[in-house]
């Protein structure tokens, strides 16, 4: 049974697959809504609105502008027909087990002022762009339509106006339903939902997911997505024709000490690049998750903090110290690493356009006649032709 209901916007629980996600599945079966990193500001203000309007108290607005498109709402609904009663924030249990809450039902009043068989499910939405699928068409509306008149508290109901107030874009979208509608509502409710539960089966394919750009960006399922991992592996192939997707082929040997055939030596060269990239990421995905979460520390591991490296950060302040402790310069270069690439560098950044290879030079050659540095030697090691 449906009940008024105050409860906070961004708190509030919402049902698996609710009457606003069914626009989004209908779209995309495999559609799940994305956690929010952070409240995004138009979210915020739609949240502000809602509340204000629910409270009928302008207090928690933020500003003139979130005030004007409250009174922009209220203006809307008080320009429909009087009412015998308004309910705001009202619970109601949507088919298929889910659940949701209407922004205002308002009973119209008979000649009486008593309840008529007419109501106004009022919407509001916040949003900037005009993203609100029609009334006559939008699934949330006919979520909550279906629900009402199910609902044995509003059985003397046959007629619902629903309204889609947008009032940042002062628009209206509204739709009227009767009660014959139900079972052609209920139908199309049922279709989306259960070709979105089929997606979560554990053998799914993927083959029913549709993505398109504007949906797939919110979608909480992208990371994981075999959809958009096909269009990835698509875009791949073209990339790298020949080579994508091959696995690696392991010799028959792989200790490399016994491998004397050049072509199974290529191979193992090959994978010894690819163990590397996978144990360090094995590595950092597994410290990852264990200091995110203490369940995921590996099976017989335990994080060990170790010392971090102590570095100096300001080589002025080091060497001030150093030196009231009696450390001399010749102490300070005699410990010192002294990076011969950076002051190369520096060379080079002070050097005159077109002068900056020969400082180097000369800097290298100066170094070398004192016997100061060992010069560089060549270091062998294996590329692909
Ligand atoms: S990311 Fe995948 S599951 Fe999500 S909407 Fe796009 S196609 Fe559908």
């Amino acid at each position: 049974m449906a009940q008024a209901q105050q409860a906070n916007h961004e708190e509030r629980p919402h049902a698996e697959r609710s009457a606003s996600q069914l626009g989004a599945l209908a779209k995309c079966p495999g559609y799940r809504p994305k956690p929010a990193a952070r409240v995004h500001w138009v979210t915020a203000q739609g949240s502000r609105g809602h509340a204000a309007l629910d409270a009928g108290d302008d207090g928690e607005l933020h500003s003139e502008f979130e005030a004007g498109m409250v009174e922009t709402c209220e203006s809307y609904a008080a320009a429909l027909p009087p009412a015998s009663r308004q309910l705001e924030e009202m619970r109601v249990e949507t088919i298929e087990g889910r659940w949701g809450y209407t922004d205002r039902l308002r009973i119209r009043a008979d000649e009486h002022g008593n309840d008529s068989p007419v109501a106004d499910l009022l919407d509001w939405k916040f949003v900037r762009k005009d993203s609100v699928t029609d009334a006559e068409f939008n699934l949330q509306g006919k979520d909550y339509v279906v629900a009402i008149f199910e609902d044995p508290a509003f059985a003397f109901l046959q007629t619902i106006n629903v309204h889609f107030v947008l009032p940042r874009l002062n628009t209206v979208s509204t739709a009227t339903f009767t009660r014959d509608d139900v079972p052609k509502l209920k139908l199309e409710i049922l279709a989306v939902l259960a070709r979105a539960r089929a997606t979560d089966a554990a053998d799914y394919d993927g083959s029913t997911l549709r993505p398109v750009y504007g949906l797939c960006t919110y979608c909480g399922a992208a990371g994981n997505c075999v959809a958009l991992r096909r269009i990835a592996d698509g875009i791949a192939r073209q990339y790298d024709p020949a080579g994508y997707g091959q696995s690696p082929a392991l010799p028959a040997e792989t200790h490399a000490s016994k491998v004397t055939d050049p072509a199974a030596r290529a191979q193992l060269q090959k994978l010894a690049g690819l163990m590397e990239s996978w144990s360090s990421s094995v590595r950092h995905h597994n410290l990852t998750a264990a200091l995110a979460d203490a369940s995921l520390v590996p099976a017989g591991y335990v994080v060990d903090w170790m010392k971090g490296k102590r570095r100096v950060t300001s080589p002025a302040d080091f060497r001030a110290v150093a030196s009231r402790f009696g450390l001399t310069t010749d102490d300070l270069i005699g410990a010192s690493n002294i990076s011969w690439g950076k002051l190369e560098d520096i060379l080079k950044f002070r050097a005159p356009r077109g002068q900056k290879g020969k400082a180097v030079e000369k800097f290298t050659h100066a170094l070398l006649f004192a016997g100061a540095v060992d010069p560089q030697q060549e270091v062998p090691r294996l590329i692909e032709k």
